[in-house]
């Protein structure tokens, strides 16, 4: 058998411009899919789905630390580049831009975004300068990477609202588009924080997505969302997480109020706290 190839990686801006230029010539579209690496089964379905889509998948790494707050984990987020190129290999990115914070953030850079919107609200408002370095980051890998579409995870569903808000506010010329959220068997969305879980803590972390699914449910049955989510906080406190920080039923599009009398689509969405893990989840309606 062949030895597989390895994928090619750049870490300038100068030599991704000048491996885009190339694609182009060659009249290739690309679609991009942005991570912070530590990749799982749940990005490789991210590339697999940007090689539907267009010709060139282009996957980047970077670790942003303009989305952490000082308290948070940028300094223990799992990183692992060697395991994340050969798992690239074998779904064959075309290429990998991986700059450091340098490149990225070069010295003098005073540029920041700000979305307002589905930004306010949720992850909002536990982690107020985070959808900011989101954005930020992102508006920085589209106008590098100049992608025909750029391909986001579902697992982290606000986020993808607030990057197609950005992208029509700011009529930047690319799609976005949603991916579904990849689960382990007992339902537990793939993330890379979930490395930190104890073997006791990951026991339990499956009663998120089971939580809301009951609470997707109930709602779709005309049971008030009040009830329904007033059970699912019980249900994960019960369990073992120390505490939940919202779990909630929003309008799928805007994360404005849910008027299901609409005919709207819904979300629920979770985030709570085990050991000293955070985990996000959500599920339609
Ligand atoms: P991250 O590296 O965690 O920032 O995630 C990079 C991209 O992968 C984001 O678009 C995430 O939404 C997506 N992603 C993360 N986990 C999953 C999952 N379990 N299933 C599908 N996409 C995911």
């Amino acid at each position: 058998m062949a030895a597989k190839a390895n994928v090619q990686v750049v870490r300038t801006v100068a030599e991704l411009r000048d491996a885009v230029r190339a694609y182009r010539k060659a009249g290739d579209s690309i679609a991009l899919v942005p991570t912070m690496g530590a990749l799982h089964r749940g990005h490789l379905a991210l590339v697999d789905y940007a090689h539907q889509r267009c010709r060139r998948a282009v996957v980047s790494i970077f670790v942003n630390p303009t989305q952490f707050a000082p308290h948070e984990d940028l300094s223990r987020y799992p990183r692992d580049e060697a395991g994340d190129l050969a798992k690239l290999a074998s779904v064959t990115a075309d290429l990998v831009w991986a700059p450091n914070v340098e490149e990225m953030y070069p010295e003098g850079f005073a540029t920041h975004i700000c979305p307002t919107g589905a930004a306010r609200g949720l992850e909002g408002d536990i982690r107020p300068h985070h959808f900011g370095g989101v954005a930020t980051v992102c508006c920085k890998l589209f106008s590098q990477v100049t992608p025909d579409i750029a391909i986001f995870g579902e697992k982290d569903f606000q986020q993808l609202c607030v990057l197609k808000q950005m992208v029509r506010d700011l009529n930047l010329p690319l799609v976005i588009e949603g991916a579904p959220t990849i689960r382990e068997s007992d339902g537990l969305a793939l993330s890379s924080r979930n490395v930190y879980l104890t073997p006791h803590e990951r026991a339990v972390a499956p009663v998120l997505f089971k939580s809301i699914s009951d609470v997707a449910e109930a709602v779709r049955s005309g049971i008030g969302p009040a009830a329904a989510i007033e059970t699912a906080v019980s249900a994960i406190l019960a369990a073992g997480f120390a505490r939940v920080d919202y779990v909630a039923v929003k309008d799928a599009e805007t994360l404005s109020h849910y008027d299901g009398t609409a005919g709207r689509p819904g979300r629920v969405l979770v985030a709570a706290v085990i050991g000293k893990t955070r985990l996000i989840d959500n599920v339609p309606i």
